[in-house]
């Protein structure tokens, strides 16, 4: 499928794109890697009039550790993160999570602003911002905002990004625990059936100080659960707490039928990635 007809601008600075995106209004959409938008527009799904390439707005691309947070600016590409020494020693579960998102070719020009702010359910790095406590920051004419990826999506493809907004930079605290993104794919490239990022902490007793815990593509936004992460917290991570996060977990969950399987095996598959995550994760702490 060919898209429809689009005028390409090609900004240099925020600035810049900021004020194009308000010139032209509803008629605009921002362009990153276009691995998620192109085909929308391919099926007609999306039909947007401008695009406006964030490609050439170089503050936008930067990967920095420093004083125990990391901030990753919006066009940084999934290769990018795969390949960053730093990010593999500061937060490895981002590395770990980007080499399971579809394929080289994609990873190349797929960027993590684009993953973040499409709001696809099916996204692999919204459920692990959430896990990882994110902030995204966001930018408009007017100024800057900061919105908590546990609190960023409202539903498949609706966020609390502003239209005239764009989301600049992805700043999280440095990882010091165990961690896992376990993912249940029909093929190798295939969006998550089933995915769960974990992160645990073991503190000097033995048992876990920190957890936190959040699923991809079980629901139709990304699912931090609160309460399964409580469940391990202050315990040994034995049979009972991990039984006891698993079922927190499958009951806030959503799923639906699709070309993924029926919801109850979706149910089954998240009870089956949680479990590994976890014990992966505990293992690594
Ligand atoms: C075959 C295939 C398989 C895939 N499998 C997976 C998978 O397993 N897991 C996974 O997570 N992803 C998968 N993807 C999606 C891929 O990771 C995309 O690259 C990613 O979701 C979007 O990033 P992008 O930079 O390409 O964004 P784009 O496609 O350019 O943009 C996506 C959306 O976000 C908006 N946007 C982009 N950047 C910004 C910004 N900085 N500020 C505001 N809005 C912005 C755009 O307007 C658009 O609405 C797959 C894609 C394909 C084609």
């Amino acid at each position: 499928m060919i898209p429809g007809r689009f005028d390409y601008h090609q900004p240099d600075s925020l600035t810049a794109a900021l004020t194009l995106l308000n010139d032209l209004g509803d008629d605009a959409r921002v362009i990153a890697g276009g691995h998620s938008l192109i085909p929308m527009m391919k099926l007609r799904l999306a039909m947007p009039e401008h695009l406006v390439d964030l490609k050439a707005i170089s503050d936008l691309k930067h990967i920095t550790v420093k004083d125990g947070s990391i901030s990753i600016g919006a066009m940084t590409t999934q290769a990018e993160l795969i390949g960053s020494a730093e990010l593999a020693l500061s937060a490895p579960i981002v590395k770990e999570t980007a080499l399971q998102i579809a394929d080289p070719q994609i990873r190349y020009q797929g960027t993590i602003g684009g993953n973040v702010a499409n709001g696809d359910p099916g996204n692999d790095m919204p459920a692990l911002m959430q896990c990882l406590d994110a902030e995204f920051q966001l930018s408009g004419l007017d100024g800057q905002r900061t919105v908590k990826a546990r609190e960023f999506y409202e539903a498949a493809y609706f966020t609390a990004r502003d239209d005239l907004e764009i989301l600049t930079e992805i700043v999280f605290p440095v990882c010091t625990g165990g961690y896992a993104y376990e993912k249940q794919k029909r093929k190798i490239g295939d969006y998550a059936t089933a995915a769960a990022a974990v992160l645990l902490t073991r503190g000097a007793d033995g048992s876990c100080s920190h957890a936190s815990i959040a699923l991809t593509n079980l629901a139709d936004t990304p699912i931090y659960c609160e309460d399964a992460s409580k469940a391990l917290m202050n315990s040994g991570i034995d049979d009972a707490s991990i039984a006891a996060a698993v079922k927190s977990c499958l009951e806030i969950i959503d799923p639906v039928d699709d070309n993924r399987g029926p919801a109850a095996f979706k149910k089954h598959a998240a009870g089956i990635v949680l479990k590994r995550a976890i014990d992966n994760a505990w293992s690594r702490a």
